[in-house]
C-alpha cells in the first residue's frame, strides 16, 4: 500500500474527549472516527487490525474445533421471550418494531438463537459435541460508552456456543475453549490472566474473564499472594472465618452529631476510625422489597452477592422519603437498632463490639452499639467488595489487587437455554436429553483497544506484529530522488512478492514528519531508504518496539524482514 493513495486521517493534537492513551492514539492514528456515543466507524487502518484480531480468533476457534456460522443482528423478541430474557434484561436491550408492529432487539448476545438453531437441526447425541460460533457485530445500549472501543455500544465480537450431551461433555468442551483463549490473547501480545467472574444476567454455574492487565482498566481484581485463587472483585467470596463476637464492654448511648451524615463526617466529629463504625444502608430491590445492611464504615457493599442473596437483580439505595418512613429520620442517621426492616449484616460486623451507628433520629448517633444486646441481625452472609490484604478464600495467602480489561469471558450455562427452549436430542437409548451448553465471548475491538492500552509510548502505538495493520513501512526519505525512489519500489515489490505487508511512505513530505507519524502509527519494523545509505548499498532497519537500528545490504533486506516476519508469527 502507497501511504499517498492511503487514507490515514492523522491527527497531531490529542483529542480532548478521549481520557485513555489507546483511545487517544486510535483517534490520532486514524483508525476509528465517532459517529455517535458509542458507535464508530473503522477507517482503514484500523480495520486491518480488527481483521488480524479476528483472523487469529478464527484459526484458534477452528483449531479448537468450532464451526462459524452467522446469525442475524436483528432477532425477534418471540425467541427472547422463550427464555424469559425478554422481560429481565434491562435498557441496555435496544427494542424495536418492524411494520407490523412485530417486536425485535438488536443482539446483544445469542443464546437464543443458537439454541434455536440446534433445537431445529440437531437431532441425535452422534452430532454432538457442538460448538458454532460467529463474530458479527453486537448492541448494547450501554449506560455509559466510553473509551472508545473499549466500551461501545455497537461493537464486533466472536461468540461461541458449544453443546453436548451431559455435563461432563460441557467441561470438556469449556477446557477446550479456555486453552484457545489463552492462544489468541497470547499470539495479540497481551499480559492477561484468566479470574473467575460472576455470571451476570447471562446465567449460568461458572465463569472465567480473561483480563488484560492495565491501570486503565474497569475492573477491580483480587489474587492471592500464595495460590493461584484469582477474581474479580464483583465475584471474589471472603469466608465469615473464625469471627467470634465480642463481649459488650460499653453501654449503648445517644449522642448529637448535629449535621454529620457520611462515615467521614460522623468519625471525625466523634474522633473515632471508621472500623468503630457500622454503616446502616437503606436498600430497595428491583422486586420492590426494603431491607437494610450493616457494613463495617470503611466496607464497601458488593451488589452482585446482595441481589444474589435476596434473589432480585438490581438494588439501588433507598429514595429519601423511603428512609425517612421506615426509620424515622433523614437519610444519614439510619441505624439498626429498634428499627422494623429486614437486617442482614456482612460477616465483618459480627467480631465488633462497642461500635457506632445512627440513632434512626435526626443529629443523633448511637455509641457503644453491640450485636446480642441491642439489634437483632437476620442474616450474617459475605456482602462486602473483597480488596487488598483480605484474606484469601482458598488457602491463608492474603489477597493484592489490580485493575484489568475484560476482554474475553467464558461461561458454563448448563441447561438454562436449552430447557427453556427445548434443545433436546436423542440418546444411545432413544431417550431425549436435554443438552448441556457454554458460551464464549470475545470482544474483538476491545481486544485492538487493550493490545494498545498495553503497547504504546509518548509518541505512538507498538503494535505487537501479528495484529499490526502492516508489518513493514518503507520510509523514502526523499522520494524526489530518482534512485532513492528507485530502491524503496524494488523492495517494496520484493517485500510483496514475499507475502510481508508492507505500507511505503511515498509521501513529498518533511523527513521528521514523516518519522512522526511513523512513531504514531506504531508499525513494528520500519526502513529508511535515503540516499546516504544507498551509497553503501544498505538501508536501515529500525525496531519500533525498542528503538534498535541496524543496517542491511540493499541486496538482502527483503528477505532479511521476511525471515523476522515469520518468525515473528510462528
Ligand atoms: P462488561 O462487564 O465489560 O460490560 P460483559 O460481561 O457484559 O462485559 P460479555 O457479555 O461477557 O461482557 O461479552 C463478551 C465480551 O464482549 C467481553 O468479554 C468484552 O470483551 C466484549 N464486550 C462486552 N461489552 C462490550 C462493549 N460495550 N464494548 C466492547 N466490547 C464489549
Ligand atoms: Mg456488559
Amino acid at each position: 500500500m502507497r501511504y499517498s493513495r492511503y487514507l490515514l486521517a492523522t491527527l497531531k493534537e490529542t483529542p480532548a474527549d478521549a481520557e485513555i492513551a489507546s483511545h487517544q492514539l486510535m483517534l490520532r492514528a486514524g483508525m476509528i472516527r465517532k459517529v455517535a456515543a458509542g458507535i464508530y466507524n473503522y477507517l482503514p487502518f484500523g480495520l486491518r487490525a480488527i481483521r488480524k484480531v479476528e483472523q487469529i480468533v478464527r484459526e484458534e476457534m477452528e483449531r479448537a474445533g468450532a464451526l462459524e456460522l452467522l446469525m442475524p443482528m436483528v432477532v425477534p423478541s418471540e425467541l427472547w421471550q422463550e427464555s424469559g430474557r425478554w422481560e429481565q434484561y434491562g435498557r441496555e436491550l435496544l427494542r424495536l418494531q418492524d411494520r407490523k408492529e412485530t417486536g425485535f432487539c438488536l443482539g446483544p448476545t445469542h443464546e437464543e438463537v443458537v439454541t434455536d438453531v440446534v433445537r431445529n437441526t440437531v437431532r441425535s447425541y452422534r452430532q454432538l459435541p457442538l460448538n458454532l460460533y460467529q463474530i458479527q457485530t453486537k448492541f448494547r445500549d450501554e449506560i455509559r460508552p466510553r473509551f472508545g472501543l473499549m466500551r461501545g455500544r455497537e461493537f464486533i465480537m466472536k461468540d461461541a456456543y458449544s453443546f453436548d450431551l451431559d455435563e461432563a461433555g460441557a467441561d470438556v468442551a469449556y477446557e477446550k475453549m479456555f486453552q484457545a483463549y489463552r492462544r489468541i490473547f497470547e499470539r495479540c501480545g497481551l499480559k492477561f490472566r484468566a479470574v473467575e467472574a460472576d455470571t451476570g444476567n447471562i446465567g449460568g454455574s461458572s465463569s472465567h474473564e480473561f483480563m488484560v492487565l492495565a491501570e486503565s482498566g474497569e475492573d477491580a481484581i483480587v489474587s492471592c499472594d500464595r495460590c493461584a485463587y484469582a477474581a474479580n472483585v464483583e465475584k471474589a467470596e471472603l469466608l465469615p472465618g473464625s469471627i467470634k463476637p465480642a463481649e459488650p464492654a460499653e453501654e449503648l448511648r445517644q449522642v448529637a452529631t448535629p449535621g454529620r451524615r457520611t462515615v467521614e463526617e460522623v468519625t471525625g466529629f466523634l474522633g473515632i476510625a471508621p472500623q468503630q463504625l457500622v454503616k446502616t444502608l437503606i436498600l430497595q430491590t428491583d422486586t420492590g422489597e426494603i431491607a437494610a445492611v450493616l457494613l463495617r464504615g470503611d466496607r464497601e457493599l458488593n451488589e452482585i452477592k446482595l441481589c444474589r442473596l435476596l434473589g432480585c437483580a438490581e438494588v439501588t439505595l433507598a429514595d429519601e422519603e423511603v428512609v425517612r418512613r421506615k426509620t424515622g429520620a433523614p437519610s444519614g442517621f439510619a441505624g439498626p437498632v429498634g428499627l422494623n426492616l429486614r437486617l442482614l449484616a456482612d460477616y465483618e460486623v459480627a467480631g465488633m463490639a462497642d461500635f457506632v451507628t445512627g440513632a434512626n433520629v435526626e443529629d443523633s448517633h448511637y455509641l457503644g452499639v453491640n450485636l446480642q444486646r441491642d439489634v437483632l441481625v437476620e442474616t450474617f452472609a459475605d456482602l462486602r467488595v473483597a480488596g487488598a490484604g483480605d484474606p484469601c478464600p482458598r488457602c491463608d495467602g492474603r489477597l493484592e489487587s489490580w485493575r484489568g480489561i475484560e476482554v474475553g469471558h467464558v461461561f458454563k450455562l448448563g441447561t438454562k437455554y436449552s430447557e427453556a427452549l427445548g434443545a433436546t436430542v436423542l440418546d444411545d437409548q432413544g431417550r431425549e436429553r436435554i443438552l448441556f451448553m457454554g458460551c464464549y465471548g470475545i470482544g474483538i475491538g476491545r481486544t485492538v483497544a487493550s493490545a494498545i492500552e498495553q503497547n504504546h509510548d509518548e509518541n505512538g502505538i507498538v503494535f505487537p506484529l501479528p495484529i499490526a495493520p502492516f508489518q513493514v513501512l518503507i520510509t523514502v526519505v526523499n522520494p524526489k530522488e530518482e534512485d532513492v525512489m528507485r530502491a524503496a519500489e524494488v523492495l517494496y515489490g520484493e517485500l510483496q512478492a514475499l507475502g510481508v505487508e508492507v505500507l511505503l511512505d511515498d509521501r513529498d513530505e518533511r523527513p521528521g514528519s514523516k518519522f512522526k507519524d511513523a512513531d504514531l502509527l506504531g508499525i513494528p519494523l520500519r526502513l529508511t531508504v535515503g540516499s546516504r545509505g544507498l551509497k553503501e548499498q544498505a538501508v536501515e532497519l529500525q525496531k519500533r518496539s525498542n528503538g534498535d537500528r541496524s543496517l542491511l545490504p540493499l541486496a538482502e533486506a527483503a528477505s532479511q524482514l521476511a525471515g523476522i516476519v515469520r518468525q515473528a508469527l510462528s
